[in-house]
C-alpha cells in the first residue's frame, strides 16, 4: 500500500508515493509556473501526477492527499495560493479527481500546505504521539497548524491554526491581511530583515538583506541583529502563550527556513514565553526545531490523505505532557 502526495508550493510542485510507514518511495517534481495561466499550473501539477503513476507502487495507491500554499478551501476543495495569481478558487480536487491515472473510489484530500506539515511531525516527526501541538512554519511568512486531541485540527476550510496573523500589538503596523500587528510582520523573514535594516544593520557588501544573513551578524555579536531576532522571538512567544492559554499545548514544533537560525530565534523564544505563558497550565511548554523539514509538505499530505481514509488512526494512544514529564 502507498500513499499518494502532492505539494504545491509557490516554487516547485513536488509528488511522491509514501509508504505506511512515512517513507518516500517515489517522487517527482516540476518548477512552478507561478506567473503562468490556470492551464499552464494545471498541466505542471498533471504531468507530475503523470510520472507518478508510470511507477510500479502505483498500483497499490490507496488514497491522494493535497497539501497546497494557502488560502485553501478544504470543504469546496478550491485552492488561491497568494503567489499564484491565475488560481483564484481554482478546482483542484476536482481537477486532480479526473486526472485518467487516479483510481476511482481514490478521493483527493486537500490540506493547506501548513496544515500538512503538522500533520507529517505528528505522524513521524518531533510530535509523534503528542496530543496537542502547535507546529509553526516560520519562513517568508509565519503559518501553522493545530494537532488537539491528538488529531490535526484542520477546520472546516482548512485553515485552522493560522498563527501567523494574530494580532500580538494592537497598535503594530499594518499587515497585507488587512489586520494591524500580526506575527508576521515581526517573525517572518521578511520582517526580520527589514527591522534590521530600519535599525542600520546592513548585510556584508555584495550580499542581499536576508533573515539568514542576520542571522549571521547576530552570531557575530550585532546588537540591532540580536534585536530583530529578539524581537521575532517575541512575537512567536506571545502567539504561542495566546495558543497555550485557549487549548492548552503540550508541545509546540517551529519548522521553515527562520527556525534554521537555531538557538539564535529560539533562545528569544523561549526567554519571552516564560514571561508571556504565566498561567500555571501554559507554563514550560516545550518548543523544539521540527524534524522533517525537507519533505514535511510532501509526507503530511500524505499522511492527511490517509488519515481522511481511515488508513492512519488518530486519536489513540496520544500523551498529553502530563504524562510526558
Ligand atoms: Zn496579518
Amino acid at each position: 500500500m502507498v500513499y499518494g502526495a502532492l505539494d504545491i508550493g509557490g516554487t516547485k510542485i513536488a509528488g511522491a508515493l509514501v509508504d505506511a510507514e512515512g517513507r518516500v518511495v517515489a517522487r517527482a517534481q516540476r518548477p512552478t509556473p507561478a506567473r503562468e495561466s490556470a492551464e499552464v499550473m494545471m498541466a505542471a501539477v498533471t504531468s507530475v501526477v503523470d510520472e507518478l503513476a508510470a511507477r510500479p507502487e502505483w498500483a497499490s495507491l490507496s488514497c491522494l492527499g493535497i497539501g497546497s500554499a494557502g488560502p485553501v478551501h478544504t470543504f469546496a476543495g478550491t485552492v488561491s495560493p497568494v503567489n499564484i495569481p491565475a488560481w483564484r478558487s481554482f478546482p483542484l480536487v476536482d481537477r486532480v479527481r479526473s486526472h485518467p491515472a487516479v483510481p476511482v473510489g481514490v478521493e483527493p484530500v486537500l490540506v493547506g500546505d501548513a496544515v500538512a506539515m503538522a500533520a507529517a511531525e505528528h505522524w513521524i516527526g518531533a510530535a509523534k504521539g503528542v496530543a496537542n501541538v502547535l507546529c509553526m512554519v516560520v519562513s517568508t511568512g509565519v503559518g501553522g497548524g493545530l494537532v488537539l486531541g491528538g488529531s490535526v485540527h484542520a477546520g472546516t476550510t482548512g485553515n485552522a491554526g493560522h498563527i501567523g496573523h494574530i494580532t500580538v500589538d494592537q497598535n503594530g503596523p499594518l499587515c497585507p491581511c488587512g489586520a494591524l500587528g500580526c506575527v508576521e510582520r515581526y517573525a517572518s523573514g521578511t520582517a526580520i530583515a527589514a527591522h534590521a535594516l530600519e535599525s542600520g544593520w546592513a548585510p556584508p557588501a555584495g550580499l542581499p538583506a536576508t533573515a539568514r544573513e542576520v542571522e549571521l551578524s547576530a552570531r557575530a555579536g550585532d546588537p540591532r541583529a540580536l534585536a530583530a531576532f529578539d524581537r521575532a522571538g517575541r512575537a512567536l512567544a506571545a502567539a504561542i502563550a495566546a495558543t497555550a492559554a485557549l487549548v492548552e499545548l503540550d508541545l509546540v514544533v517551529v519548522g521553515g527556513g527562520v527556525s534554521q537560525a537555531g538557538e539564535t530565534l529560539f533562545a528569544p523564544l523561549r526567554r519571552h514565553l516564560e514571561s508571556y505563558a504565566v498561567l500555571d497550565f501554559t507554563r514550560g511548554v516545550p518548543v523544539v526545531p521540527a524534524a522533517l523539514a525537507l519533505d514535511a509538505g510532501l509526507i503530511g499530505a500524505a499522511a492527511a490523505g490517509a488519515a481522511a481514509s481511515g488508513l492512519i488512526r488518530e486519536g489513540t494512544g496520544a500523551r498529553g505532557r502530563a504524562a510526558t514529564t
